[in-house]
Order: structure tokens, then sequence, then C-alpha cells
């Protein structure tokens, strides 16, 4: 404990009072009973589940009451944390202390003076310029505020359609949530794929399970006009003009940090967000930030980045909470962005740079594709899974990692996520010692096979190709079977099933670059082994074979 009950008690203020906010104070008090800890929140809840938000639309949480995680009264009882909800902080005065907090309730103003002051005011969703603040059929979902007009607009009109507007993970929630009611949805998003944050052959498939679902998505969709009967929305425009019809819009076209109250603290920013160092602590060292504001580290670059997810936000929380409490604490470690999403039968998740951000960020990368079973393929109910690794080319660092399947994508992106947070390379990844019986996984677990696959790329045995390769005056050799050819052919490749090779090498010219293609890569990489050793110059196998070039070249 660190103050004795004579001393005077430190005051902990803490703004805003949900992920961030509410990890800090209840840490606060842990680590410190004697403290004084005062929570402002501006809204009426405090630590509600907003990441459930969009699953009690479709009914998957039931009650509406199981999104509020902890109530005022809770923290009062457990923690003697003064929880002051409708109270929005409107000024921060660094030099006396003191924060001028605005009664919501009662109209009034008061200011409350402070020892350390930790501000976690979160983001806000961002809407275009011509948003109609005013329709009644207009939302967004970021509060259980939002919720509430969504589920009450629901139940009282019978919306058919509904245009949701941005693909990123909330709004695909959200879509398949509106669905599981019976609603007919339209997806737009301006960006050419859904879910940014993959690289487009790992997004597709998502696309894809979206329309068969019954999801009309819209990509390269810029949103430039609502049009109205009195101040209903009844239609979207786009910019090639095309016109949407709908009964009700939801936007979620991504988001901005609020830094407006620190900022005019004279709080530093950085490029988007509050600077931090380790502890959370701002260029005034009793002022704490934490949350949606704040910029961590990220892992692969070590530069500021803002990430806005739940887990970096409690996790900046406690340390700030420990911190502020105590004056001392584990630093914040750095974060890679690791993310999850449902979509329908399938989820989709990422963890540190795709392929493509590594690229805009000049950094070397290389990357491999494989498709496996999420548990033993002869163990019933096994279903294939798609993973994506990208490394550094000399030391094999992993900078990233994606994976899309039914099953078993959460446990392999957590592994690699885990890999990368000390950074491992996909020589340690072949190396990791992983549960294994049948229900569960294989004994070459698909992150095992995914890092078998780039340390063979490293080691040119062979080298990998991508999926989207120029081909043209290449000797390709197509190692799928007649049947497979047949359903899916490769133009101007030769074809020669893997079990074959070894006995019709000689069909092939052993001096010309030579690029050998299956469905997945596997078997390919099985015929190229065989060629390089049987002395062929230039062998590579094409990474993800055609099940994922169909989804690039079409
Ligand atoms: P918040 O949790 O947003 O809390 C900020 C609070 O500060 C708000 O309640 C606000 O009212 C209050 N506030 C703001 N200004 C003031 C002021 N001046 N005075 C008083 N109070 C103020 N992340 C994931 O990792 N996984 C998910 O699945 C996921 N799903 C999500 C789904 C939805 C619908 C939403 C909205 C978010 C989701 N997120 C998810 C993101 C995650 O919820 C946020 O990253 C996290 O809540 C951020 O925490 P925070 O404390 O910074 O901000």
């Amino acid at each position: 404990m660190s103050q004795t009950s004579s001393s005077p008690k430190l005051r902990i203020l803490i703004i805003g009072g949900v992920a961030g906010g509410a990890s800090a104070a209840a840490r606060a008090r842990r680590v410190n009973a004697q403290a004084e800890i005062i929570v402002l929140e501006k809204g009426p809840y405090i630590s509600f589940a907003n990441c459930g938000l969009p699953y009690h639309i479709g009914g998957d949480i039931a009650k509406r009451e199981s999104l509020l995680v902890a109530t005022p009264e809770l923290f009062h009882q457990r923690f003697r944390i003064d929880i002051r909800t409708m109270q929005e902080a409107t000024a921060i005065d660094r030099n006396g202390k003191n924060v001028t907090v605005k009664n919501h309730n009662t109209g009034e103003t008061y200011s409350l003076p402070y020892d350390k002051l930790i501000i976690a005011t979160g983001s806000e969703p961002l809407r275009p310029p011509f948003y109609p603040t005013q329709a009644p059929n207009a939302f967004q979902l970021w509060t259980l505020t939002d919720l509430d007009r969504v589920m009450s607009y629901l139940k009282a009109h019978s919306v058919k359609r509904v245009s949701v507007v941005g693909a990123g993970f909330v709004g695909l929630e959200t879509v398949e949530q509106l669905q599981r009611r019976g609603i007919a949805v339209e997806l737009l998003e301006r960006a050419p794929q859904v879910l940014g944050q993959l690289d487009r052959e790992m997004a597709l498939p998502i696309q894809n399970e979206l329309t068969r679902h019954g999801v009309k998505v819209y990509v390269n969709a810029e949103l430039t006009k609502f049009e109205f009967d009195g101040e209903r929305i009844v239609a979207l425009e786009l910019a090639d003009g095309s016109k949407i019809e709908t009964d009700m819009v939801l936007i979620g076209a991504g988001i901005r940090p609020r830094v407006e109250l620190a900022q005019a603290a004279g709080i530093e920013l950085g490029k988007r967000g509050v600077k931090v160092n380790e502890f959370m602590q701002t260029n005034d060292p009793d002022v704490y930030a934490v949350g949606d504001i704040v910029e961590y580290t990220h892992r692969v670059t070590g530069l500021p980045q803002l990430l806005p997810l739940a887990g970096p936000a409690n996790r900046s929380g406690r340390v700030a909470g420990t911190h502020a409490a105590s004056g001392k604490s584990e630093p914040m470690g750095t974060v890679l962005g690791t993310s999850i999403v449902r979509v329908f039968d399938l989820t989709a998740a990422c963890t540190g740079f795709s392929e493509r951000v590594c690229k805009l960020n000049n950094i070397p990368c290389r990357s491999v594709i494989i498709q496996a079973a999420h548990h033993a393929s002869y163990f019933p109910g096994a279903k294939n899974l798609t993973l994506k690794l990208i490394y550094a080319p000399d030391s094999g660092k992993i900078l990233g990692a994606s994976a899309i399947g039914a099953e078993g994508v959460d446990k392999r992106m957590d592994i690699i996520a885990t890999a990368m947070q000390f950074d491992g390379t996909v020589y340690d990844l072949a190396d990791l010692d992983l549960a294994y019986a049948p229900p569960y996984g294989s004994a070459k677990d698909p992150v095992h096979m995914a890092a078998f696959a780039a340390c063979n790329d490293l080691q040119e045995w062979p080298q990998i190709v991508e999926p989207d390769f120029d081909l043209e005056g290449l000797q390709v050799v197509d190692v799928r079977t007649a049947k497979e050819r047949d359903a899916l052919p490769l133009p101007n490749a030769i074809g020669i099933p893997v079990d074959e090779i070894a006995a019709r090498w000689q069909e092939l010219d052993n001096t010309r670059p030579t690029v050998v293609v299956c469905h997945s890569g596997k078997r390919a990489h099985v015929a190229a082994c065989w060629l390089k050793g049987l002395g062929f110059q230039d062998v590579k196998n094409l990474s993800g074979g055609m099940s994922i070039r169909k989804l690039l070249i079409t």
C-alpha cells in the first residue's frame, strides 16, 4: 500500500469510463486502497461492452443488460470508486491541476482538482460531411445509446433493406447480424475490397462469403449523397451515379481519436494521437492518456501508431492505473493490431502488417500462403484453413500474418502474434512445440506448414513466387490431375500430375526458368523439389496455387 490512512489522499481523476478508463480505475484501486478515485463519463453508462453491441442486433447476445459489464453501483460497492455518469470534462487546467466538468443532469458546471489525471476519451465514428444528423433512419453503432436507437427503430418500423456504409470489422459484424434478422443488406465500401487490413486474396473469400449469404457487396463505392423523403433517407447515391434504395442507413466508415480535450490543455500530440511514454504518461507526468486516443509503439516498425482496439485499451488502462496510483508499473508493451472477425461461416484474422502495408512502408518482405485442415484431416469435421505469413527476406523475422477459415483461425493467429511479440522468425515458428491430438490439430499444424513453406522459400528449396506472378514466357508445369486442370485451366501450362513427375520429368526443359503449379502449392512443392534435385536450374513454386491465383486473376 503506497499511503497510510493519515496522509492526504491522492486524488486520481479519470476522464472516460469504458475500456481504458474503467480498467485504469479498477487497477488503481487494487494497488492503492487509500486513493480517492473519480471517473467522469459523459454518457449514461460506464464499462459497457462496445465490442458486443453488434451481436445484440441479431440476437446472439439476447439480453441488452448482458452488455453492461459493470455498473456504477458495483464500482462503488466493490472498489469505492466514485463513478459520475452524465458528467463531461470540458477543460483541463494543468497549472491549477483542475478539470472543468459539465453536469448534463443539472446543466451546472463545476471544477474538480486532481493529483493524477488519466484521459481515456476514446474515439468517435467518422461520418461524411453531408451526414444528416436529423434523419430518423441514419445510424452509427458506437455506444449503447446508439444501439438502443437502432433496436427501437427496427422494432417500430418494417425495415426490409439496410445499407451499411464501411466494410471494416464493425461494419461486417453489423451486416451479419442484420442479415440474421432477415433484413436484406447492401454493403458499401469505398476501397476496392472489404477488410482493408487484409491482403486482397485473403479478403476476397470473405467478400464471397457475404455474397453467398445474400449480402449485396459494392466495392469502389463512394457514397456522395443521400436522397430524402422529408427527413427520412430513401436512397444513397454513389460517385458513379448509381443509386441504392434503402429503408435505413448504418455508417461505420472509420473512426477518429477524441483528442481535442487533451490538445486544448497543451498535451503533446504525435501524428494523430496523444504521445505517451511507456507508462502512458503524456508530456505532463501527472497526466496520463490511454486507449484509442494514444499512439502505441508498433512492434514491427517501432514507430508510434494509433490502434483503436480493446486489448491495447485495457492493457494501457492497467499500466496507467498502476503508475498513477503507485508511482511505478511495468511498461506498456508494443502492439501488433491483432484482430479477428466472424463473417457468417468464416472467420478472418490478422496480426502485424499485411504484405500491402509492408510495401507501402518500404519494409522488404516475402510471403507464403498455405491451406491446411484445421485439425487432422482424417478426423471427422476437418475444415480448410488458409494462412498467409509475411516475413523479412534476410532474417525470416515474422512481420505479419492473416488467416481465414471456418474453424481454428483464432488459435493460429494468436500463436503467431505471440511469436511476434518475442521477435520470432519463421524458423522459430517451424520449431514450435504445439499441443496435438486429432480432434484439435495436426502433428504438423497449419502454423508449422506455413513456417515450413517460408523456410523453404528463404532457403530456396525452392523459392516461391506470388500467386498473381506473370507466367508469360516461363515453363509452367501444372501438376494437378487432368480433372482439376479441366475444371480450372491454366493456359500454356504443361500438365504432368505430381505422381507422374518422377517418370516424366524428361519431357521438360531443365534449362528454362520453371514455375510449378497445383491447387494449393503443396503438390507443386513436391514436384519442384524433384525438378530441383534432378538438376533444373531455376524452379519456383506458385504460392497458394490455383485456388488463390483464381481469386486475383479473373
Ligand atoms: P471507449 O471505450 O470508447 O471509452 C471512451 C469513453 O469516454 C466513452 O464512453 C465516452 O463517452 C467518454 N468520454 C469521451 N469524452 C469525454 C469527456 N470529455 N468527458 C467524459 N467522458 C468522456 N475492439 C476489439 O479489439 N475487438 C472488437 O471486437 C471490437 N469491436 C468493437 C465493436 C464496436 C461496435 C465498437 C464501437 C468498438 C469495438 N472495438 C473492438 C474497439 C474497442 O471497443 C475500443 O478500441 C475501446 O473501447 C477503446 O477504449 P477507450 O477507453 O479508449 O474508449
